[in-house]
């Protein structure tokens, strides 16, 4: 009979919208945009603060008591206050004793102190259950609602129900816990939202260190040496032929440097025979900032489409055409058509186009909402093959405009190859690397490897 009464209960649905009590330690912003959230979920809210007025900001649900009374309606509570001010807890340790303590505070500056926040706290009041959470959630953000691009919410601590009663409550909130261990993660989850881009930080500082290094590199060729050697001022070809030389090579460098380091980890899998060995931290950094070297590279692909589109309005060319066609009519002479540069001039627009096309396909692939809707086959045949391709048809993009200058002396000045040739060295290594490990007797040892087989050591006796 109790049994079936007790079942009957588990099934029934809980209509009851009414959650336990939770109390927040401070009303300043956070605390009070995450009281107004937590009684919207159907929470029974009570604040602890220094002053036990209420006022028009705090929300109309909630009471406001002194720290020690709030304490004691409450087995969880979110010290909603700033680190410095934390020593005030210490003479409520006996209040506090088996409470779960949630840490929600960030600092100025990445290690600020020798421990974390969270830390501290512990050891202020060692008696109570200290759980790290919510510090990467803006009070902005929860007040208006849009939680869409930080739903994450980092959650760690030494006690596993105290942390599992949290990470409830974020589920609770419409958020998404996610666990990251014992209270020694508190530091790093401390530090994460004072991190500055940490993914783009390697790719734009690349792109400027290429940039400088081109920009001057195209200076000297296009504009310094036919000063010195024919006394043309071409110093108008900073505004747009330059960039436009310089847009083109960071892509096709960058878009190389995407699947450079997937080609070094295959080689370095070979080598060891494992999976289980770690690469070093360098290609670990460089693997995990993909994503963005190829938005940056898609970006100066994007400018280089511009600034092509530009060329049949601007004033050098429009009268270098009209100068070439007095000169034809003075001499009375006609240019015939030369089909084999029609040929390669329409063969490098158009592997041009294409590549271009296949570079947005990537970058709207990369985007999280597309790429949630993919599985991570489609998405690793986007990737990895469509990415290969667009490598292919923009290195031949560079390859055919190049044509025949290649060997041409004309297109050395100073002993220096046109800027072009140079942005063909990353792609081409890539491309041949690639095509080497396509060869069965590489491709399968490294797949094996991949599935988890590892190569026997070779004891020596
Ligand atoms: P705040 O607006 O300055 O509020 C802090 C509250 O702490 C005050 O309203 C006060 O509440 C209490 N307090 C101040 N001095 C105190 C003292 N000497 N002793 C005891 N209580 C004291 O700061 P906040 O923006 O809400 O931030 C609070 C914590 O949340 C910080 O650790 C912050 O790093 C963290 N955080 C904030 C955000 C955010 O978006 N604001 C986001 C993530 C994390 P009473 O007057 O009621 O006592």
């Amino acid at each position: 009979m109790n049994k079936n009464s007790s079942d009957i209960m588990a099934l029934a649905p809980n209509n009851s919208n009414k959650r336990e009590t939770v109390c927040i330690f401070g009303t300043g912003d956070f605390g009070r945009a995450l009281g107004h959230k937590m009684i919207q979920s159907g929470y029974s809210v009570v604040f602890g603060s220094r002053s036990t007025q209420t006022s028009s900001l705090i929300p109309k649900d909630a009471e406001v008591l002194s720290h020690t009374e709030a304490a004691q309606k409450a087995a969880i509570i979110i010290i909603a206050i700033q680190r410095q001010h934390y020593n005030f807890l210490t003479p409520l340790a006996e209040i506090l004793h088996g409470k779960v303590l949630v840490d929600i505070s960030n600092n100025l500056k990445i290690n600020q102190y020798p421990e974390s926040n969270a830390e501290y706290l512990a050891q202020l009041v060692p008696s109570a259950k200290v759980v790290k959470a919510f510090n990467t959630v803006s009070a902005w953000a929860l007040q208006s609602g849009t939680l869409d691009a930080s739903r994450q919410v980092f959650v760690c601590g030494d006690d596993m129900e105290a942390k599992q009663m949290v990470m409830d409550i974020v589920r609770a909130l419409g958020l998404t816990p996610l666990d990251k261990g014992s209270l020694l993660a508190a530091q790093e989850i401390e530090n994460y939202p004072l991190q500055l881009f940490p993914m783009w930080k390697f790719p734009i500082l690349l792109s400027l260190g290429l940039v400088t290094f081109f920009f001057f590199y195209s200076l000297i060729r296009d504009v310094i040496y036919p000063y010195v050697y024919e006394k043309k001022d071409f110093s108008f070809f900073i505004a747009i032929s330059i960039p436009n030389r310089i847009c083109p090579i960071l892509a096709l460098t960058l878009l190389a440097l995407v699947y450079l380091p997937g080609v070094l980890a295959a080689i370095i899998q070979l080598y060891r025979g494992t999976k289980y060995r770690r690469f070093p931290d360098w290609l670990d950094k460089w693997m995990l900032c993909r994503k963005q070297l190829g938005l940056v590279a898609l970006a100066f692909a994007s400018l280089h489409v511009l600034y092509t589109l530009v060329i049949p309005i601007r004033s050098f060319v429009r009268w270098r055409i009209s100068s070439r066609t007095i000169s034809q009519v003075l001499n009375n002479q006609t240019e015939p058509l030369n089909t084999t540069n029609a040929w390669l001039s329409d063969s490098y627009l158009s592997l041009g186009i294409l590549g271009f096309f296949l570079f947005v396909l990537l970058g709207i692939t990369s985007l999280p909402s597309v790429s949630n809707n993919v599985n991570w086959r489609e998405f690793r045949f986007v990737q990895s093959k469509l990415g290969y391709l667009t490598l292919i048809l923009c290195t031949a993009h560079t390859l055919v405009y190049g044509g025949n200058r290649f060997l041409s002396p004309s297109s050395y000045r100073w002993y220096l190859p046109n800027a072009y040739m140079l942005s063909l060295i990353a792609p081409c290594i890539v491309l041949v690397v690639k095509f080497v490990l396509i060869f069965p007797c590489l491709d399968k040892p490294l797949t094996q490897i991949r599935q988890g087989w590892e190569r026997k050591p070779q004891y020596s006796e």
